[in-house]
């Protein structure tokens, strides 16, 4: 791996997939100055969401998680520095400060340095055996202690991860117990009617709710944990106890340098921040989204591709903006799921349902003042793109036709 040079060129402080993304986009949109990534992580960039699933299932390995092979950075020359962290940045001199004393010059910069779990101070949440989830190595680890079976773990959070991490762990054969501060698991997201379709395929594998309720205490003896007492009284027996309760943005960098914070590092479409030379995607960036006219902010993978391509076009002075639909998706057992839309539009929408809740085979729209702004498809593929199609072109529509199975969703 080669060291940074002192000439001015792209540098891209964070090395998960919004990060590589753009440096990827830098070199196919002709860019053939110098690119240094700078990685605090170990690893050469990878994706997250196996983390949770196949990877952490032993489904799928580690080339899974690599959205470049590892030989992708050196044949296009750009420049990783894993295990180093950017622990300043100075806007005015264009320039970035390493953990290891070192400094870069830039151009144009780029923060892709993506969120970290949210962090809850429960009584007991330092003892043995009280686990976070954010990185390879945590599902690693994670992996190593759920493989065999047998466990009691208890996940706090009902959100997609909770969720996620709840399945695989039972699947592999473990006792599950799931806090989560909503009644139903999922409904922030999507209501408590689809929530449901979830939380009643993980009671089928076992998977037992303690909804609403959160941790009071995490008990332990001698270090280890041995029990979570919920705020409902209950007493949860646990050796393994994940918290899973959102995570946010790791902005303390822009911050520190005065870049405008507005839930994330605050960007225009073009994901350019207060500083013009200075630019922020994925989890981090909090965007103008021209469909809304709002700021959003989003936690999904789509996101982190989507937006590393704009950052790198306006990095290079090319016009783009980031007007995508957001995208995410979701395995739980056998249920697969995939969301697009405007989940902030949802809340007074109308839910229309074409298929069957019952047998876990539906598309969800949300309907509002007769215009679709949002659908999920639950184990029914191919769909994405006549949703997405809805959604973006805002015609007018019927529910009745929404919901007809006979009527083909690209005729609506
Ligand atoms: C377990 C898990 C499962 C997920 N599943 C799904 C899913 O099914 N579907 C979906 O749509 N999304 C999913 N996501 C979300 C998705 O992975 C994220 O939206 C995506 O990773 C965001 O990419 P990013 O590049 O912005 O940030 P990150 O992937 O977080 O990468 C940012 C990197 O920057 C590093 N960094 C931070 N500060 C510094 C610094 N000062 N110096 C150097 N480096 C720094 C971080 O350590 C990290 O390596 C999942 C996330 C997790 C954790």
């Amino acid at each position: 791996m080669s060291e940074p040079t002192t000439t001015p060129g792209m540098v891209i402080i964070g090395g998960g997939l919004a990060g590589a993304t753009a440096a990827e986009t830098l070199r196919k949109e002709g860019y053939a100055g110098d690119i240094t990534i700078v990685a605090d992580e170990a690893e050469l960039p990878y994706q997250r969401p196996p983390l949770s699933k196949g990877f952490l299932s032993g489904k799928e390995d580690e080339d899974f998680l690599l959205p470049y092979p590892g030989t992708w950075y050196t044949e296009n020359n750009v420049t990783v520095l894993t295990g180093t962290a950017a622990t300043a940045l100075d806007p005015a001199n264009h320039t970035v400060t390493l953990a290891d004393g070192r400094t870069l010059s830039y151009a144009k910069l780029l923060i892709a340095t993506g969120a970290s779990p949210r962090v809850i101070p429960f009584k007991g949440v330092d003892l043995d055996g009280v686990h976070y989830f954010r990185s390879k190595a945590d599902s690693v680890a994670m992996k190593e202690l759920l493989k065999g079976g047998g466990h009691n773990v208890v996940m706090v959070g009902s959100g997609w991860i909770g969720m996620e991490i709840a399945a695989t762990a039972a699947e592999l054969g473990n006792k599950v117990a799931l806090l989560g501060l909503e009644e139903v698991p999922l409904s922030t997201a999507i209501g408590n009617e689809l929530g449901r379709v979830f939380a009643s395929r993980h009671e089928e594998a076992g998977v037992k709710f303690f909804l609403p309720s959160s941790a009071e205490e995490i008990q332990g003896t001698d270090g280890k944990v041995t029990a979570v007492l919920t705020t409902t009284g209950e007493s949860l027996v646990a050796d393994i106890v994940i918290v899973a309760v959102g995570v946010v943005p790791n902005i303390s960098l822009a911050k520190d340098a005065g870049l405008t914070i507005n839930n994330g590092i605050q960007v225009s479409g073009s994901l350019q921040s207060s500083d013009p030379d200075i630019f922020a995607a994925g989890d981090v960036a909090n965007s103008l989204h021209p469909t809304t006219g709002a700021y959003a902010r989003s936690e999904h993978w789509a996101n982190a591709i989507a937006s590393g391509k704009v950052a790198a076009k306006s990095m290079l002075g090319k016009a783009a903006e980031l007007n995508d639909i957001p995208y995410f998706y979701t395995d739980q057992f056998d249920l697969g799921m995939e969301y697009s839309g405007f989940g902030a539009l949802t809340k007074d929408a109308e839910l229309v349902i074409r298929g069957s809740l019952e047998k876990r085979e539906f598309i969800a729209f949300w309907v509002l003042e007769s215009r679709v702004v949002a659908g999920m498809n639950v184990n029914v593929w191919d769909v994405q793109d006549a949703i997405k199609d809805l959604i973006a072109s805002r015609r007018s529509v019927e529910n009745s036709k929404l919901a007809d199975l006979q009527i083909p969703l690209e005729s609506i």
